[in-house]
């Protein structure tokens, strides 16, 4: 399934790792795992450890099957023949942890197959489909909520497989153990092992890992020099006095590029626009901060605010700071009250006060990525 982009929904960003790095790195780090396998669509199986990163165990890398059930097959099949026990996880559930991994273990002392699952706390009505009216109230304390890692002793998967190939569509494994006749065991889940499904699912999980906005700062200075023309957030201020810079100087784009880097923990301007890379060379500011704004979106963040101040003791800034604000706003996809520009001079003290350089100061807060 792919939420509303290109990229599959198993490879999209959830705070620093990918909604599959999340879920293989659970077992990878997990003592009672022995053989990691990922099941992927065929086309990205030779990236396969580019996409869940560094692992601890060697993971082997399969191509999924048309059926939920015929990639389960493949992925058991890629498995050494000495395996006893099998766990089954959807790797879109990116929260799962340690301690459900282990129930599910503990529970195989006990069963041949084992779920996960939490209770229903809301009311569950049947409903007619064409008439939508409800039909019964279904009895909550018999209903539960299935989760994955779902876990097999081998023998049983192996055989409720086979079984499965000739099936018709199964939504688990589990499933096709209860038509099998095993006896499926329960053991508790974990309401924060969620699946992400939908965008509002993905929204979610990413706002979980941002309880706290996060904040930066950034500051910047630059020599002033004739010659050189004088740019702020994209706008010309003045043709003949500007500063010296291998990029275009513009001090307030660069204090924030600093700011929103800062607020993603994602480095600095120099580490991602090296002065000495020729690729920067008279670089518009504009076009520096858009591509921050980007490298905090990879690591899950998006510009909820920012806030700076110039320092420039001449000319006077004012007649030019909604222009800098609208620049802004459209780089940075945030609305009227979410940038705010402010110039002062410095009283004609220190260098910049002599108009020697100009100076530039700003804070950046981010929040989960909202798409
Ligand atoms: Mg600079």
């Amino acid at each position: 399934m792919r939420l509303g982009s290109d990229t599959p929904k198993q490879l999209l960003p959830i705070g620093h790792a990918t909604i599959l790095q999340r879920s293989v790195r659970a077992f990878d780090r997990h003592a009672a795992i022995d053989h990691v396998v990922v099941v992927l669509p065929g086309d990205l199986v030779a990236d396969g450890q580019a996409l869940v990163g560094d692992t601890a165990r060697t993971c082997r890398f399969v191509a999924g099957g048309a059926r939920r059930q015929d990639s389960v097959s493949r992925g058991m099949r890629a498995l050494p023949a000495d395996v006893d026990r099998v766990l089954v996880h959807d790797a879109a559930r990116p929260f799962v942890d340690a301690a459900i991994i282990d129930r599910v273990v503990d529970g195989l002392a006990t069963h041949a197959v084992v779920v996960p699952a939490v209770p229903v706390k809301d009311t569950v009505k049947r409903v007619d489909r064409q008439t939508a009216v409800v039909t019964a109230t279904l009895s909550r304390e018999d209903l539960w909520l299935a989760q994955t890692p779902q876990g097999f002793q081998a023998a049983a998967l192996a055989a409720v497989m086979a079984q499965g190939e000739s099936a018709a569509d199964a939504t688990d494994e589990a499933m096709l153990a209860e038509r099998a006749g095993h006896a499926v065991g329960i053991v508790p889940g974990d309401p924060a092992n969620v699946k992400i499904t939908t965008a509002d699912d993905l929204a979610a999980a990413r706002a979980r890992l941002v309880a706290m906005p996060r904040v930066g700062t950034g500051y910047d200075l630059h020599r002033l020099v004739d010659g050189r023309a004088l740019v702020l957030a994209g706008v010309q201020i003045a043709d003949d006095r500007g500063p010296l810079a291998h990029s275009d100087g513009d001090v307030l784009c660069h204090a924030m590029v600093d700011a929103i880097l800062g607020a993603a923990g994602a480095g600095d301007i120099g580490r991602h626009f090296p002065n000495t890379d020729p690729r920067w060379k008279d670089a518009a500011g504009l076009n520096l901060l858009e591509r921050a704004v980007a490298i905090a979106q990879d690591v899950g963040f998006d510009v909820v605010q920012v806030d700076a101040t110039i320092v420039l003791e001449r000319p006077k800034l004012a007649p030019h700071v909604e222009a800098m604000q609208a620049a802004l706003r459209r780089v940075l996809g945030v609305g009227d009250r979410e940038v705010s520009v402010k110039a002062k001079t410095n009283e004609g003290v220190d260098a910049v006060g002599r108009g020697e350089a100009i100076a530039a100061h700003a804070v950046a807060v981010l929040g989960p990525r909202r798409s």
